[in-house]
């Protein structure tokens, strides 16, 4: 009896320790990683995978705010037990270079503290013109921490107006690890209000939103398919007037 109850629990044991080899190795090895490395290692091969900056897919209310690569979704998991919260666009140069413009129009924060992040208040949601969404974006600085913010907009800016097209700054790849700095690239997410007026914690996929609807484009990586988003068909991405 006793051996038997051992061997049941080292086969529990096992298949507990094969899952967690097999979300391991999924996360950092699988999904978009591999992709996402080959593009970083080698951008001007990948050209063919990159959204352009201030175009739109077919009626989406927002813009795409930089070139680049839309290397991580939404839901995607490359942090273990954290799924992502937004998306990752890279653009395959050094920081400082690619410029960010906003997506859509609203009132830009930077909090006092804040080297590479800027928060836009969206009084309506064009989705659900009775809420009010901010629009997240960060990774706007170099890996010492140097800003890459446009002028216009110095720590503690609040509720500075910005018209959908207008220049936020260039991508970096500040980490807040000088020594770890990540792929240039912006993050960006669209952050929910907690209904009094302020922005809930971008950390926490919960109080974000799925960015697909907004850029017209299966940002959902449960959604998504393996190959890079771009717009459904060819020429239904329309630069701006
Ligand atoms: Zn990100």
């Amino acid at each position: 009896m006793k051996k038997k109850l051992f061997w049941l629990g080292a086969l529990l044991a096992g298949g507990a320790a094969l899952v967690l080899l097999a979300l391991v190795l999924r996360t950092y090895l699988g999904g978009r990683n591999t992709d996402v490395y080959a593009y970083l290692r080698d951008p001007s091969s990948h050209k063919d995978w990159e959204v352009q900056a201030l175009s739109r897919c077919a009626d989406a209310p927002f813009l795409i705010p930089t070139e680049g690569y839309i290397g991580y979704l939404w839901q995607d998991s490359f942090k273990l037990f954290h799924p992502h919260q937004g998306i990752d666009i890279f653009g395959g140069t050094q920081p400082g270079v690619t410029p960010v413009y906003a997506p859509y129009n609203g009132f830009l924060t930077r909090e006092p503290g804040w080297k590479s992040s800027l928060i836009i208040r969206v009084p309506q949601d064009p989705l659900q013109p009775d809420r009010q969404v901010w629009i997240y974006l960060t990774h706007l600085a170099d890996p010492a921490g140097t800003s890459l913010i446009d002028t216009h907009f110095p720590p503690g800016t609040s509720e500075t107006p910005v018209k959908a097209g207008d220049l936020l700054g260039y991508q970096g790849n500040y980490s807040g690890d000088p020594s770890n700095p990540v792929g240039v690239h912006l993050h960006l997410s669209i952050v929910r209000d907690d209904g009094t007026g302020h922005y809930l914690n971008e950390l926490n996929i919960k109080n974000t939103l799925d960015p697909s609807p907004y850029f017209n484009l299966q940002l959902n990586a449960r959604a998504a398919s393996n190959t890079p988003p771009l717009c459904a068909a060819r020429g239904s991405s329309q630069p701006l007037p």
